[in-house]
């Protein structure tokens, strides 16, 4: 049997859930998602839509842009997804929603274009301009 990855949004009324491995665990420095998230940058665990699952009640989109939808919980109004039409294979989930945000661990940063000047890396994780 798969193990699940359960989250939940910070009222707890949303909830998402994935089985299997990430296909990849990003930290995110764009300017969306720093709005989105009000913090400097986001990591994401982008996973299999089709092992991968969002309920509650208060789930909600919000179009942040042409085919981007931002997943989030409208009774305590955490994030939980972005969801971009043109990655018919993946949704991303915020990892600090995850149950146990330290069950993965990042591998690179994306958008480092839009890093913000004083957010200071101390990793050796690659960094990309934008997406690798
Ligand atoms: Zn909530
Ligand atoms: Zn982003």
């Amino acid at each position: 049997m798969t193990d699940i990855t359960k989250g939940h949004c910070l009222c707890g009324q949303t909830q998402i859930q994935f089985s299997g491995d990430p296909a990849w665990v990003v930290h995110c420095h764009c300017e969306s998602c720093r709005r989105n998230c009000s913090a400097p940058y986001t990591t994401f665990v982008g996973v299999s839509r089709n092992q991968a699952e969002m309920k509650g009640w208060y789930l909600r989109a919000y179009k942040s842009s042409e085919g981007v939808k931002r997943w989030f919980c409208r009774h305590c109004g955490s994030p939980v997804a972005y969801d971009a039409k043109a990655d018919s294979e993946h949704i991303h989930f915020y990892l600090s929603a995850l149950q146990n945000p330290q069950q993965f661990t990042p591998t690179a940063h994306v958008y480092i274009e839009e890093q913000l000047s004083w957010v200071h890396l101390g990793d050796d994780l690659p960094k990309h301009l934008k997406l690798p």
